[in-house]
């Protein structure tokens, strides 16, 4: 991708506008989450000049040493970190410690540790529970039938805050089958929504399917590649690799 991050930032936010107002959405009550995963600071920076103040990461390490590189050079900042990886249980601290949301929580012993493990000098914990959409067992995440109980295991616990679920969709499936899946999430996030008054987010959609996404009412996008190009694949997986 040849242009710049200002120019894919001010047409992805001129998508989500135009495409919301389709769907008699109010724009302003969907979120962008800028992926930046396997980027380098100086296009994060480029995003912030824009005002894009949002952003997730994969890997705790790589997005920790992100994290700290803005805290020293763009002080007192409104930036807001989103963990949206799979988190191994022996890396809860650090996501604790630096994050200000989890978006992939989906077993009770992780959600017990980063509870513990917030520091009381932070803001509560945002968390957003995994949910596994599609049939096979293979992918991360809950049950949607075990939303509501996994659920009420977690509001008890004082330093999280439980602001929505996120799913991660089978990227190859055909608009049909993609329609009900959506609406199936939807439908569990107005559900929760009714339980849990703080809650506010459905994670959903990325590059590739914004406007089925927003159609379906997500209220954050998680885009990547269509913001900062395509990702350098060797990167990823030297990135993964080091993990
Ligand atoms: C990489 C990633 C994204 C962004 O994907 P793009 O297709 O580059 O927009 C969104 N969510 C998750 C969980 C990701 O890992």
């Amino acid at each position: 991708m040849t242009q710049s991050v200002g120019a894919n930032l001010s047409c992805i936010q001129h998508h989500i506008h135009t495409t919301a107002l389709h769907n008699q959405r109010d724009p302003n009550s969907i979120r962008l989450l800028a992926v930046t995963k396997s980027q380098p600071i100086a296009l994060i920076q480029q995003a912030i000049d824009n005002h894009q103040y949002r952003f997730g990461e994969n890997y705790v390490q790589e997005g920790i040493a992100k994290i700290q590189y803005f805290k020293q050079h763009v002080p007192n900042s409104r930036l807001e970190w989103h963990f949206i990886g799979a988190l191994q249980s022996n890396k809860t601290r650090l996501v604790a410690e630096n994050f200000d949301w989890m978006q992939t929580l989906h077993t009770l012993k992780v959600a017990h540790r980063l509870a513990a493990q917030r520091p009381a000098s932070l803001a509560p914990l945002n968390v957003l529970i995994q949910i596994n959409i599609s049939a096979e067992g293979t992918k991360s995440g809950i049950k949607p039938s075990d939303l509501l109980p996994f659920a009420r295991q977690v509001v008890t616990l004082s330093t999280i805050n439980l602001r929505g679920i996120m799913a991660i969709p089978d990227p190859n499936l055909d608009k049909e089958q993609q329609q009900h899946q959506y609406s199936e999430l939807f439908a569990l996030y107005q559900r929760l929504k009714v339980v849990y008054a703080p809650v506010d987010t459905l994670s959903l959609g990325m590059s590739h399917d914004i406007e089925a996404a927003i159609a379906a009412g997500s209220t954050m996008l998680r885009i990547g590649s269509a913001l900062f190009g395509n990702r350098n694949k060797t990167q990823d997986s030297i990135v993964r690799n080091n993990e």
